[in-house]
């Protein structure tokens, strides 16, 4: 629940705008992992940083400090173990609100096991494949994966594409309209080329993406889509602005991409960052940038009833 939902902004010469950005988040975009036990083939010599076990007891401490009520935990490999790993977090940790795992989409009648399988995970709500380590840019496109989203669709998950741009947003679009229920989740803007020249094309295929409405995307990853240091909330702006006007603040959402974050900051300065921009662009829509459009679109608050009913029997 936010502060807002709470009353306590209703507290005597509070100033509302100094108050807002206590609105208690949701990150809409973590991961966990350990190397020595799930191959992480991404990570390149460069990563060293993270080339090592993050897990619940390192980021619950973290989101304390950085007023972070819930997270949707997102997968970092495309192995069923991962999937089975975010799984046991899950139900281990109440703050794990959804999780977006993964499935053989080039496959579909595997993927459509496995979707059986995974129909009893209370906090399942999404699917992704790491489309940009693909060869093939347009690999979201072929008939196999096609086959796979119709699967989704059907069951109401969302897809989630880290679609990099240049090499995969231009697709979204085609995507959007061939599945019209399915609901598509840009992960991390499409990476915003910031402070290039090319920023004005990524600009025009973000907006062409939101042109359909079941399209959405997260504030998320942006500092590791700059290679300067010194980023802050006006270096980030820019691409936020180009979002905030495409997508309006319904259908964005924000994510600290924690680990990989550390590659260019930490968890505390991607939110202080992350809630300044937001207030600049979005002040009178932070709330739902922050915490309520997650909420609403990974439909955090279901009551996870398969849990209970283990609890019940026993048989856990
Ligand atoms: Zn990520």
């Amino acid at each position: 629940m936010s502060l807002l939902a709470c009353g306590l902004l209703d507290d005597a010469n509070g100033a509302l705008s100094a108050k807002r950005s206590d609105v208690l988040a949701v990150d809409g975009h973590q991961h966990f992992w350990d190397p020595a036990t799930l191959p992480l083939p991404w990570m390149t010599a460069a990563q060293a940083v993270i080339d090592r076990p993050f897990g619940p007891g390192q980021l619950a401490p973290l989101m304390r400090t950085a007023g972070v009520e819930a997270t949707i935990l997102v997968q970092a490999a495309c192995l069923d173990a991962d999937t089975d790993s975010m799984f046991d977090h899950a139900a281990r940790y109440e703050w794990i609100a959804a999780v977006v795992a993964w499935v053989p989409l080039d496959d579909p009648d595997r993927a459509d096991e496995r979707l059986d399988e995974l129909a009893a995970e209370p906090k399942l709500r999404g699917i992704r494949h790491l489309i940009h380590d693909e060869e093939d840019p347009h690999w979201i496109l072929q008939s196999s994966v096609l086959e796979s989203l119709e699967l989704l669709e059907q069951r109401g998950l969302i897809i989630e594409l880290p679609a990099v741009f240049p090499r995969h947003l231009g697709d979204v679009p085609e995507l959007a309209r061939a599945f019209p229920q399915l609901r598509i989740v840009i992960d991390h803007l499409g990476k915003p080329p910031l402070g290039r020249d090319i920023f004005g094309r990524w600009a025009t295929e973000l907006a062409t993406a939101a042109e359909n409405p079941n399209v959405a995307a997260k504030i998320s990853g942006l500092n590791t889509a700059t290679t300067a240091h010194d980023w802050d909330a006006a270096a980030l702006r820019p691409a936020v602005q180009v979002a905030v006007d495409a997508f309006g603040p319904d259908r964005l959402l924000c994510g600290s991409d924690w680990p990989v974050a550390l590659l260019n900051g930490d968890y505390d300065r991607v939110w202080r960052e992350t809630r300044r921009v937001v207030e600049l662009v979005a002040p009178a829509n932070a709330e739902a940038v922050l915490a309520g459009t997650a909420r609403r679109l990974y439909e955090l608050d279901r009551v996870p009833v398969h849990v209970q009913a283990k609890d019940e029997d026993g048989a856990d």
